[in-house]
């Protein structure tokens, strides 16, 4: 503005001298000659002016005489507020990427409940499109009546877990409400299916282990006090003889049950280490000889071992698992059936342990359900052989930790097949086995 008056001043004072020296009319004439100049460079300018509005981002144009005053602060700040917009933007994003990095589900909902922005995991939580769904009431896109309950709640101290779905595609998800903001919501969602399986794992395996302990247990104490009662003379020795049997059945069955369960809680509490070169032939020629032992003579057992197959492995945990599948076909195959025990290399490298009898077999709908604990496929004989239904989850177990796979295969009323099958990434080389080992083909009956 000054420089505009000092321009006026001069061309006035030019004006001035001009009319002293040459007269009033050529003074008036140079003064207004100046005038219009100035209005003309201003158009000028005003024009430069209106052209960097329309790309404000530039610099302003130099040199635009009284404007330059005026420009350059405007510029200055508008260039602050950009920075500071664009910082904004930034952070908005990074909260944003860290709402969906979230491993829980969220939600934000209007004053009136209506959806407003939500995640990836919420959105797969409870089926939303956030396109599709925004604005729309969250009680109209989960319709559950608790959930309608407890969103009219005022406050949520606790979340409210909720059961979507059916049999497979069943999901329970917990959803917490709290408020946020002004007047608005924030909803978190978890999926807690699993978290809950396990739950209900944990709650049968209980129920389960104290079912099976209370049945000897209620035996043993029957006969107990039945003895306590009887007065020193009622029982005949064949009588005592019969109970002292029949008690003693119990316990064992008892400590059958306990030490698998110690069995199954080491093979999940230690960590699984790969082992070192295990003769598989060693375990199973032990396992056998239990075996035929249970089997008093009623068996034939047909023995095919390849003695220069190790593993890389636990040999106590193989040593189980082996057991198992040899006294199970011992258990379940009629007196007069066969059993056969091979030990062979496979045609991918690895190698196969298989226990096949010609005992009583199993339903094919049962099959998938073996491993279960506690799952019985034939109750009766179970229990009649002191089995404690948890064989072969161990074998399952110990298989899998050995990078392992235990196939079963079997026809009802012809027999079964139980192979752990090793990979080829866990055989040694062959090597000689030790010298107590035996012969490289055995068979025995
Ligand atoms: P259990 O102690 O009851 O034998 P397991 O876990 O070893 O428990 O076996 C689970 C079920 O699988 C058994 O109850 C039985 O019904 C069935 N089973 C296991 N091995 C055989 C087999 N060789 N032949 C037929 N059924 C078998």
């Amino acid at each position: 503005m000054s420089k505009t008056l000092v321009s006026i001043a001069l061309w006035a004072l030019g004006g001035w001298l001009l009319g002293a020296w040459l007269g009033p009319a050529t003074g008036w004439a140079l003064f207004a000659l100046g005038l219009l100049l100035m209005v003309l460079v201003s158009g000028l300018q005003l024009s430069r002016i209106a052209r960097w509005v329309c790309s404000i981002d530039e610099p302003p144009p130099p040199s635009v005489g009284p404007w330059d005053e005026i420009l350059a602060p405007i510029y200055r700040k508008l260039k602050q507020n950009r920075l500071d917009l664009q910082d904004r933007a930034r952070n908005f994003n990074r909260a944003l990427l860290a709402a969906e990095a979230l491993p829980d589900g969220a939600l934000t909902l209007a004053p009136d409940k209506s959806l407003l922005w939500c995640n990836q995991t919420a959105a797969s939580h409870l089926g939303l499109d956030l396109d599709r769904d925004r604005g729309h009431s969250i009680l109209n896109i989960v319709r559950a009546p608790e959930f309608a309950r407890y969103a009219d709640q005022q406050a949520w101290s606790h979340p409210l877990i909720l059961h979507l779905g059916r049999s497979s595609q069943a999901r329970t998800l917990s959803l917490h409400l709290a408020p946020y903001g002004v007047g608005q919501f924030l909803m978190v969602t978890r999926d807690i299916t699993q978290i809950e399986r396990l739950e209900n794992t944990r709650k049968d395996f209980v129920a389960n282990v104290s079912h099976e302990l209370r049945t000897p247990l209620t035996v043993l104490s029957g006969f107990i006090e039945t003895l306590q009662d009887m007065p020193g003379n009622a029982l005949t020795d064949a009588q005592r003889g019969h109970y002292l049997e029949l008690m003693s059945q119990q316990a064992r069955n008892m400590h059958a049950l306990v030490s698998d369960l110690l069995t199954l809680s080491s093979l999940e509490s230690t960590p699984n280490r790969e082992g070192g070169p295990v003769f598989v032939t060693a375990l199973a020629r032990t396992a056998l000889a239990q075996a035929q032992a249970l089997s008093g003579g009623q068996h034939a057992f047909d023995i095919r071992l390849d003695e220069t197959l190790r593993v890389r492995g636990q040999d106590t945990e193989l040593a189980s698992a082996i057991g198992n599948l040899l006294t199970n076909a011992v258990r379940y195959t009629p007196a007069g059936g066969a059993i056969t025990v091979i030990w062979e290399p496979t045609p991918d490298g690895g190698a196969a342990y298989r226990v096949q009898d010609t005992g009583i077999g199993i339903d094919p709908a049962d099959v998938p359900r073996l491993t279960e604990r506690f799952f019985r496929a034939d109750r009766g004989r179970s229990r009649a052989t002191g089995g404690t239904g948890l064989g072969l989850a161990i074998a399952k177990h110990v298989a899998m930790r050995h990078d392992a796979v235990l196939d079963i295969q079997s026809t009802p009323g012809e027999g079964s097949v139980f192979s752990i099958l090793f990979p080829a990434a866990r055989m040694c080389p062959p090597a000689e086995p030790p010298a107590a080992a035996g012969s490289p083909s055995t068979r025995a009956a």
